[in-house]
């Protein structure tokens, strides 16, 4: 990429150096033992890319979106499960946290990920998925905190993560006031109690678990202060997740181009009918299609986290990044499975791991079809209220 600064490439080269050794030599054993990467997660912290986007006066470097993409990239091509630790310590819960957190707050956090920790973010629960804002999880108000109680699931992390950022619904003196972000540390704050885990398809290391939130109480300090208050909180919140959006896409796109590279080396020497199968053209126009594919989802990612002199990425871009690029990398990884015949579908190599791990982009951190809800309302200019009340509301405006 030519615009890449020198300081860019080099962290890209560190980067691809630790992906292509330790991380690849240990992808397999952590997909089979589905155990948390916690050695990983050391060498991660040693190579300064666990909260590289924290600002230098919390003991980070202040990188920005772009540098977090290029390791993440790397990272992906050989292990889906590092390169998600590395989005969830660079964006998400710990972005809007430095974003929006108090300087109090910022110092009690940047530690931990510092040190390894891969923040949890909690926003789903069992009966509000797409519909996010339906969550019944409260914060309710009383005196010098707030008291939390409620259930979350899918959240990736449970058990592991000690930083949590929760989503709830405040509430003072019965009067639902919206939504607000409430910083929880596992193992200090009692009443965060990790539930099931579930058994997930892909992307096995890092437990996916219910959180129950019983009488959990945090302090009036632990309240994350959003621009525009609770009624605006989800919106502020879910301004931050862009971020995380831009990650999860680059997550997808590292594994694609981790598969399409086997495909590209598998095909130059595997031989039938007395050549190399790279010679015959239908393979040669697949390998082109994924090529194309794949250049099209990092031109778009990269667009995404350079951004548009925003705070954080558009929205927009995330949501279209994030579309394209998770589609792809089930198509990429798929078709470089297909390349390999019978020991693509072996376990003895990479590429169903790969399938299965790409497949969970079009669904974790809004779906695709949230995510095109999302873009069509914006280039129409229109609300686009997936409640029927909502629709009702506005058919009377
Ligand atoms: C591996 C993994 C990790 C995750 N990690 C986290 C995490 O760390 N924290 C967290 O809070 N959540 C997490 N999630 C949850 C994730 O964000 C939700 O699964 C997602 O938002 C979808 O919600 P749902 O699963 O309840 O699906 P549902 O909302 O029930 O949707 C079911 C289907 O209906 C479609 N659909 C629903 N409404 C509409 C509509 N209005 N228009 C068109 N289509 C619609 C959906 O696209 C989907 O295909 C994770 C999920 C996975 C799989």
């Amino acid at each position: 990429m030519h615009f890449l600064t020198d300081a860019q490439r080099d962290l890209q080269a560190r980067a691809k150096a630790l992906s292509d050794t330790y991380v690849k030599d240990m992808a397999a054993e952590l997909d089979r033992t589905e155990q948390y990467p916690w050695d990983t997660t050391k060498k991660l912290a040693e190579a300064g890319f666990m909260g590289m986007t924290i600002p230098k006066e919390y003991g980070g470097q202040g990188l920005g979106y772009l540098d977090t993409v290029l390791v993440i990239e790397q990272m992906g091509r050989n292990c889906g499960v590092t390169a998600r630790i590395v989005v969830e310590a660079n964006m998400g819960g710990i972005g809007a946290i430095m974003a929006y957190g108090s300087e109090e707050q910022k110092k009690l956090v940047a530690p931990y990920v510092l040190a390894g920790d891969k923040p949890a973010i909690c926003i789903t629960e069992p009966a509000a998925g797409s519909a996010a804002t339906e969550m019944t999880t409260t914060a309710e108000k009383v005196d010098g905190g707030f008291r939390l109680n409620g259930t979350k699931h899918w959240i990736t992390g449970g058990g592991v993560s000690k930083v949590h950022l929760i989503f709830a619904r405040v509430v003072e003196n019965g009067e639902d006031l919206g939504i607000g972000g409430f910083i929880a540390i596992r193992g200090e704050d009692e009443g965060l109690v990790v539930g099931d885990r579930e058994p997930s398809m892909g992307l096995r290391a890092i437990p996916e678990t219910q959180l129950h939130f019983q009488d959990l109480f945090l302090p009036d300090a632990r309240a994350v202060t959003l621009p525009n208050g609770y009624r605006k909180g989800f919106a502020a919140l879910m301004n931050a997740y862009n971020a995380q959006r831009v990650g999860a896409a680059t997550v997808a796109h590292g594994i694609a181009q981790g598969a399409y590279e086997r495909a590209v080396d598998f095909v130059k020497t595997r031989e039938q009918f007395g050549r190399p199968i790279a010679e015959f053209q239908g393979l040669q126009w697949m390998l082109a299609d994924m090529s194309t594919g794949l250049a099209a989802a990092q031109a778009l990612i990269y667009k995404a986290a350079m951004g548009t002199g925003g705070q954080f990425p558009d929205m927009q871009d995330a949501a279209q990044a994030k579309i394209f690029a998770s589609d792809n990398a089930i198509k990429v990884t798929g078709d470089a499975l297909q390349l390999h015949g019978a020991m693509g579908y072996s376990r003895n190599l990479p590429m169903e791991r790969m399938c299965r791990d790409a497949r969970m982009f079009t669904i974790g951190g809004g779906t695709g079809q949230m995510l095109r809800n999302q873009v069509a309302s914006s280039l129409l200019g229109m609300k686009l209220p997936q409640t029927r009340a909502g629709h009702l509301k506005l058919a009377a405006e």
